[in-house]
């Protein structure tokens, strides 16, 4: 009899884990510890000089971290994983092994706000440069390669929302550049869309949003493909040169197609320190076990909402790949064939003063500033996120004073479309 290969489901709850070996615990155990005793001292050398895999401090690794990291890897369809504190904490590290100061990747323009500002601005402390690139126009990502390129960046799904970015198209120009395509796949999740399947080399998560998926535990993931290869022509020193902490080795060499995922442990969280609480892990891993019930309920809700707010007098616009006749429709059909996620915008006719009425008159919806949450959650980014822009900047960050982005939640569709209804009528 041959081995089926287990369904995303079953990963969704099983991969990575297994009974406690020592006390039989069903469930992962927390090991909310800070370091791990060593059987002697040859032990110990080896695990400090990468000939043995174990646990030696949890800011380099844990075991429940480890659950989650290959449970991510399983479904993304990766070789490994790292669990990190945050999303942005994920993109440090993977850019903390490619750049030197003085380098550049190219990032498509429709990113999360906050991967914006950290690469416009934090990122330049460091020396890493970002040329912009806009996913509407893919020749714009050809023209912004140079020499000092080391990686492309771009969401599958784009933050905040009604953008799907065509990956394909964007890995074939970072192949003919041989630079990796890192993919956040956040707002997409694996149940969505698998970026590895179209050529992504690393993918990227917020594991806050949607793959946690309660609201209640920031955390990061990095997912190395095994595509890429790191030693060609000595681009990227960290993985194709000797690493004198580890007695000389060379990261690719030793640890071939996951060793991306190594050099982002053992160099760059080691170092630059953003290590993923256990406690966390243990609640993402819980949440990640519904993650294909959950995606489904989002996209089905997601899909209702937009359909009845595309009807509704006092909506201008909406922008949801899902709407047969949306720019973004086509690529949706191909990218995420299962829906097009939980995340989109609307414009109100009434432009800012209705934004304002509108969520302050909601009652089941949240009006704060996060996204992919069991429950359905409103802001207007004119009034709040985006206030201190001007009218123009803001239109041009897509967060126009008419402008009302929504996450839906898991609720009865009825009890959001009735929540909606109530607060328009009221704006
Ligand atoms: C929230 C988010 C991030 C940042 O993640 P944190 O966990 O908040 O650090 C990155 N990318 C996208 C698409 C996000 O939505």
């Amino acid at each position: 009899m041959t081995e089926r290969t287990p369904g995303f489901a079953t990963l969704a709850v099983h991969a990575g884990a297994q009974p406690d070996p020592t006390t039989g615990a069903r469930a992962t155990p927390i090991y909310q510890t800070t370091s791990f005793v060593f059987d002697d001292v040859d032990h110990a050398a080896s695990l400090f000089g990468l000939q043995t895999f174990g646990n030696i401090y949890t800011r380099i690794g844990n075991p429940t971290n480890a659950v989650l990291e290959e449970r991510v890897a399983a479904l993304e369809g990766g070789t490994a994983g790292l669990a990190v504190a945050s999303g942005h904490a994920a993109q440090v590290v993977v850019m903390h092994v490619l750049m030197k100061p003085g380098d550049e990747f190219v990032a498509s323009k429709k990113l999360y706000g906050g991967s914006i500002n950290q690469f416009n601005h934090s990122f330049k402390n460091f020396g890493w440069n970002v040329v912009w690139a806009d996913p509407d126009d893919i020749g714009t990502f050809e023209r912004g390669i140079t020499p000092k390129t080391k990686a492309i960046f771009i969401e599958s799904i784009a933050n905040p929302g009604g953008v799907i970015t065509d990956i394909e198209a964007i890995s074939a120009i970072a192949k003919r550049a041989g630079v990796p395509l890192i993919v956040d796949n956040t707002l997409a999740t694996p149940y969505l869309c698998k970026p590895i399947e179209h050529g992504a080399d690393v993918v990227v998560h917020s594991l806050t949003k949607f793959l946690g998926g309660h609201g209640n535990s920031i955390g990061g993931l990095i997912v190395d493909a095994g595509t890429f290869n790191w030693s060609r022509e000595g681009r990227y020193p960290m993985l194709s040169q000797p690493r004198p902490e580890y007695n000389g080795i060379v990261l690719h060499e030793t640890f071939g197609n996951f060793a991306f995922a190594i050099a982002c442990r053992v160099l760059s969280l080691r170092d630059m320190g953003p290590a993923l609480s256990p406690f966390n892990a243990f609640l993402i891993l819980t949440g990640i076990e519904t993650l294909p019930l959950r995606m489904a309920r989002h996209c089905e809700n997601t899909q209702a909402v937009a359909e009845w707010l595309a009807k509704h007098r006092k909506v201008a616009w909406v922008s949801y790949p899902g709407l047969p006749g949306d720019r973004y429709h086509n690529l949706a059909k191909k990218y995420a064939p299962n829906g097009a996620g939980a995340v989109f915008t609307f414009g109100l006719k009434g432009g800012y003063e209705t934004g304002v009425k509108l969520v302050s008159n909601v009652k089941l919806f949240s009006h704060l500033a996060n996204i992919g949450d069991t429950r359905s959650l409103i802001i207007h980014p004119a009034s709040t996120t985006h206030k201190q822009l001007s009218d123009e900047q803001k239109t041009q960050a897509g967060a126009g004073p008419d402008v009302v982005r929504v996450s839906i939640g898991i609720e009865d569709k009825a009890d959001i479309i009735g929540d909606l209804d109530q607060a328009l009528e009221a704006a």
